[in-house]
């Protein structure tokens, strides 16, 4: 069970399926081998971001195929799963960080990397303009444009406030390193501030209350973590403030946790009332002061203000400014999020792949062509098949769109079943279309986008490498070894998620973990499987080591309550 429990994908984990590219759109997907036939060099990859996508892409790239350049502020790859870990020093900020120079060091080819942020993307002359964010840059030319051949974008997500008065100035964010290690710090002084002298019992218990904005994995995560650092760590060294303390989670749907399974939901609602963690669901924030956090109760519309020490905001994700110009630049400025083709190539746009948060697989066109092979099997327009053209459909959509397997297999399995079955349990001879298409509406509202984790960032990275890899034998063998049914335009398959599910830890040993086909496990257990999982999918020995000994330590000596 633990070798397939690889949830947080790893850098070297394979995303399955073939390498794809497209016949009639062959320029894009196989642009005649990987030299410049006129220049006689080498095609130059640009890569930006060094996260999940682009450290997994550069870490299974053939180097020596390409002139490969890498741009990102950050010199290093976080392991971001473990990032709720630093803001308590469960774990040390530099356990989870890895130089990306090392990663790239191992190629067999030259990887070149440059400290600096993407500012423009000019997709019409096939440059980058970037900046380096290097203070006290003495040489002075802090800013440079890059020519690219092909272009990966995996610069990953900002925080999305939904313009929410106060939240930049007033909120913590959680997804950087320097974020996790400025909220341990900020707790820590919450506790200092409050044992000053001459503070009345109302402004210690607004120091002390600390506030969650988003019950999904991220705050949950922080809370149950803040949760267990007071009870095992601060409250021994101030005893004096431990009824005043108050943790509240404020969530504007239903129920924490609400992508998860319900047990696990309803499992991590328990736990916390039975902690002390106040859950608030239904209630949306509307503003946020240096004091006070103000929200709407959904179902009355009523507002209300509570005091705050310190507000944690986490309630998904937007796009990075210079994404959003770039959408407006190739005719995607209407949509939230940058679209590409399975094939991770960004529409509208030639030689550019976008891969991870960033962007996302528009499904319209699947549903399009799904439409199209069922009115192709319904020769006489009856509006039904027999059982047998059906089986036929669903394998010849899976074959073009694997990730259908997944989804029919583990959650419309039951769904499809009931449909080939009468009410008697009888096969029946002739299947109703309508039907069947309402079963795969619901399959298409699951899938329109896949999740922002590093699972799904990881493997597109990686697939999208092995697309690099295999351009100058595709060149070869433009026929490629397998050719959908049909006239079919694609020679070889899509990118395919497979899914290995997901951890929620909950606190105080205990974590929920929800596995691919309705696998739902909880308890102590599966924190000691969250623990092996961990600490197997680090990018390097070092991190792995450095990660098992700081919980090690924290085993023996607990925390580090210092505020530095
Ligand atoms: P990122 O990893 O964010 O990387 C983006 C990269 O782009 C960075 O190197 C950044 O410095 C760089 N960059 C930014 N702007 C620019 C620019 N202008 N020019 C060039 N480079 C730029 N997922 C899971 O699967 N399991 C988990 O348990 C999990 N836990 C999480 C916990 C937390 C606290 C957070 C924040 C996220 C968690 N995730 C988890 C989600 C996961 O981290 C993201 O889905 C993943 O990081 C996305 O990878 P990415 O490469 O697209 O983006």
């Amino acid at each position: 069970v633990a070798s397939k429990l690889i949830l947080v994908s790893t850098l070297t984990l394979s995303a399955g399926g073939l390498v794809a590219y497209s016949e009639s759109e062959s320029d894009i997907g196989c642009p005649g081998g990987v030299v410049d036939q006129n220049e006689n060099r080498k095609k130059r990859v640009v890569v930006l971001g060094t996260g999940w996508a682009g450290t997994s892409f550069l870490k299974d790239l053939d180097s020596s195929k390409y002139d490969v350049q890498v741009v990102s502020p950050r010199n290093y790859f976080a392991f971001t799963p473990l990032l709720p870990s630093v803001t308590c020093g469960t774990v040390e900020a530099r356990s989870i960080v890895e130089p990306i120079r090392k990663i790239i060091k191992k190629r067999n080819g030259e990887v070149q990397f440059f400290e600096a942020e993407c500012v423009k993307i000019d997709a019409s002359n096939k440059k980058i303009m970037c900046r380096s964010n290097i203070d006290n840059n003495l040489v002075g030319n802090d800013e440079f444009s890059l020519e690219y051949d092909y272009l990966v974008i995996a610069i990953g997500s900002q925080v999305n406030t939904f313009n929410t008065p106060g939240v930049i100035e007033n909120c913590h964010f959680l997804k950087e390193v320097e974020d996790a290690q400025k909220i341990r710090r900020s707790v820590i002084d919450c506790f200092e501030k409050t044992i000053l002298p001459g503070l009345s019992e109302e402004e210690r218990r607004a120091n002390l209350h600390f506030v969650v904005v988003g019950g999904g994995p991220t705050g949950v995560e922080f809370s149950a973590e803040l949760h267990d650092f007071l009870e095992e760590d601060l409250y021994k060294l101030y005893p004096g403030v431990k009824d005043l303390v108050k943790i509240t989670v404020i969530q504007s749907g239903d129920h924490i946790l609400n992508t998860f399974d319900e047990r696990i939901s309803s499992f991590a609602e328990m736990k916390f009332a039975r902690d002390g963690i106040h859950v608030q669901t239904g209630c949306r924030v509307v503003s946020v002061s240096d004091k006070e956090i103000t929200m709407k109760v959904k179902s009355t519309g009523e507002t209300c203000s509570v005091p705050h020490g310190l507000v944690v905001w986490s309630t998904g994700i937007g796009t990075r400014p210079v994404v959003r110009d770039f959408m407006e630049q190739i005719g995607q400025g209407k949509r939230r999020i940058l679209a590409t083709d399975e094939w991770l190539r960004v529409k509208g746009c030639e030689n550019v792949y976008a891969i991870g948060d960033c962007a996302t697989i528009d499904q319209r066109k699947i549903m399009e062509d799904i439409a199209a092979i069922f009115e192709a099997a319904d020769e006489d327009k009856s509006g039904f098949l027999t059982v047998g053209e059906l089986r036929a459909v669903l394998d010849d959509i899976i074959i073009r769109y694997p990730q259908f397997d997944l989804y029919l297999k583990s959650k419309h399995l039951a769904d499809v079943t009931d449909l080939l079955k009468d009410s008697e349990g009888n096969e029946r001879k002739e299947v109703d279309i309508e039907g069947f298409g309402l079963v795969l509406s619901h399959v298409d509202s699951q899938m329109k986008s896949l999740p922002a984790t590093a699972q799904v960032a990881a493997q597109q990275g990686s697939y999208l490498s092995r697309c690099f890899n295999r351009r100058d034998h595709f060149e070869k063998n433009p026929e490629g070894p397998r050719r959908f049914k049909g006239s079919g335009h694609h020679v070889f398959r899509p990118f395919q998620y497979k899914h290995f599910g997901q951890f929620a830890p909950l606190g105080g040993e205990q974590a929920a973990a929800e596995l691919p086909g309705d696998w739902v496990s909880m308890g102590h257990s599966t924190q000691w499987l969250w623990y092996s999982v961990y600490a197997s999918k680090q990018v390097s020995w070092r991190t792995r080591v450095l990660v098992v000994s700081d919980w090690t330590r924290k085993f023996i000596f607990g925390r580090d309550s210092s505020g530095i």
